[in-house]
């Protein structure tokens, strides 16, 4: 019988890895086999945190920044191997970012009303267990984002993250738990199962300890969550035009467009998609983007090439996600220097490297007679997301006039889209745009409960 040995070889290194890894998950923390004991475990885990001061949380808190700082390089190393997806030196960025500008429990306000009748308060406080999907896109930022703000409200939660990133999000939630442990607090602030699958996240939608979900990815997630009678955060998905008017710094625009949308390969839901420029300065944006960007001018037969190499009958070519750009010229035979950042063309806003959102450094440019034209058109292709959109220009009139008919979660002007993540702007972290369900940039006080608590005719000392 003939053995093929480099077969042998193969299979023998898969298992060793896969034992590998299961090695290491049985030893993490908040890792079971079940999803309803993973929910038990967090259940018991709450009722602890929700006893712990808010300064001891804080603790928790500050324990799991320094961790996340400390491992930003092995985290984005891993999510990049593990996915597939996405730029080692732009995740590190995005673990520092998190760990950094990700609200704790300063963002939790009370309001109070003092006056003749006494004192009244609105406070706000946990739900419980919160029960989280997350994306193979930001595994691990995501993880720790909903962590953060999550724990710092007195919830412990359990996640379902995408399986093509589970050895990740199982280092960072365990993490997450080491974090806790260290500061006194409990093991199991943050719980998962080895094997996440559409059963589990079923198991976990339905489940009667777990109050509130957070659903961060695409829109088949988001409906799901909005379908299980619980109440939802649906963070879905964007596809952010970038438009350019006549009295943008152009040079700037181009700069600030490509700088965000090769960002982490393109990843990022709010990255830009695509660009729609006024005529009188599209072609010198696009000059811009070529001769001083690293953009790459793709013919009409190259783009028929990617087209088709990147769209699947089923949808989204999951090799061509989050890759960079030589690799995807690379894909369709086109071979170009490493200053090549991004693939740029000018096509209609039905073209579906336009259209669609791709997550990968294809940018289209669609050309607008005048600034009403071009906010019709953007406004198209946002597809009623009410996610993200970007606008470079200098005449306020336009710029408020784009903001008020697109009304998406985010606006950035006259920056890369990462500013709106406070990366170049001000404001805070979240890995949670919950554009759909209206809370926007999620944060501490989007897991809260609001509670009236009633002091009749006493403790006003007006
Ligand atoms: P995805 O929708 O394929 O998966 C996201 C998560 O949902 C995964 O954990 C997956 O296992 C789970 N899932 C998918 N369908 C489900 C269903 N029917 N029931 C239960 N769980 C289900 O998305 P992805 O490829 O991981 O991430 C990219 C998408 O997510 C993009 O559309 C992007 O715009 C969006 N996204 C949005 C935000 C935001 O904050 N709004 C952040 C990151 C990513």
């Amino acid at each position: 019988m003939h053995v093929n040995e480099n077969l042998v070889q193969e299979i023998v290194q898969e298992v060793v890895a896969k034992m590998q890894i299961e090695d290491d998950v049985q030893k993490s923390h908040g890792v079971f086999a079940d999803m309803n004991d993973a929910i038990a475990a967090a259940k018991k885990a709450q009722a602890v945190v929700r006893r712990m001061s808010l300064d001891q949380r804080e603790q928790i808190i500050t324990n799991i920044r320094r961790k996340t700082r400390e491992n930003a390089e092995v985290l984005a190393r891993m999510g990049v191997n593990e996915t597939g997806m996405g730029n080692v030196g732009h995740k590190i960025l995005k673990h520092h970012l998190v760990a950094d500008k990700t609200p704790g429990t300063e963002d939790l306000h009370t309001t109070a009303w003092s006056g003749d009748r006494g004192l009244t308060l609105i406070e706000m406080g946990p739900f419980g267990v919160i029960g989280a999907i997350t994306p193979c896109t930001n595994p691990s930022e995501t993880v720790i984002c909903n962590s953060i703000g999550m724990i710092a409200a007195g919830n412990t939660v359990v996640f379902n993250p995408h399986p093509q990133a589970i050895k990740t999000s199982i280092f960072a939630l365990n993490l997450v738990n080491e974090a806790s442990i260290e500061a006194g607090g409990p093991d199991n602030v943050a719980c998962t199962v080895m094997k996440p699958t559409l059963e589990s996240s079923n198991i976990m939608m339905k489940h009667p300890d777990i109050p509130l979900i957070a659903a961060t990815g695409g829109p088949g997630v988001v409906t799901a969550v909005l379908s299980s009678g619980k109440r939802g955060i649906g963070a879905g998905a964007g596809n952010p035009p970038a438009l350019v008017d006549e009295t943008a710094d152009i040079r700037k625009a181009a700069e600030d467009i490509v700088n965000g949308c090769t960002f982490d390969n393109n990843l990022p839901c709010i990255a830009e998609k695509e660009i729609v420029a006024v005529d009188s300065i599209a072609d010198q944006l696009m000059k811009y983007m070529v001769e001083e960007q690293g953009c790459y001018l793709a013919s009409k037969e190259e783009l028929d090439r990617l087209a088709e190499t990147v769209m699947t009958p089923k949808g989204l070519n999951r090799k061509c996600v989050g890759r960079d750009a030589k690799t995807l010229l690379g894909m369709i035979g086109v071979t170009v220097p490493d200053n090549i950042r991004c693939i740029v063309f000018e096509g209609e806003k039905e073209h579906p490297l336009i259209a669609e959102e791709l997550m990968m450094p294809i940018l289209g440019m669609v050309r607008a007679k005048d600034i009403d034209d071009a906010i019709e058109k953007a406004v198209w292709l946002e597809h009623g997301n009410r996610h993200s959109a970007h606008i470079h220009s200098k005449n306020i009139d336009n710029i408020t006039k784009y903001a008020k008919e697109i009304d998406t979660a985010i606006i950035v002007k006259n920056a890369p889209s990462y500013a709106a993540l406070g990366f170049g702007g001000e404001g805070y972290c979240t890995f949670t745009i919950a554009s759909r369900t209206g809370e926007g940039l999620t944060s501490t006080k989007s897991f809260t409960k609001s509670r009236r608590c009633v002091m009749s005719d006493s403790l006003c000392i007006r």
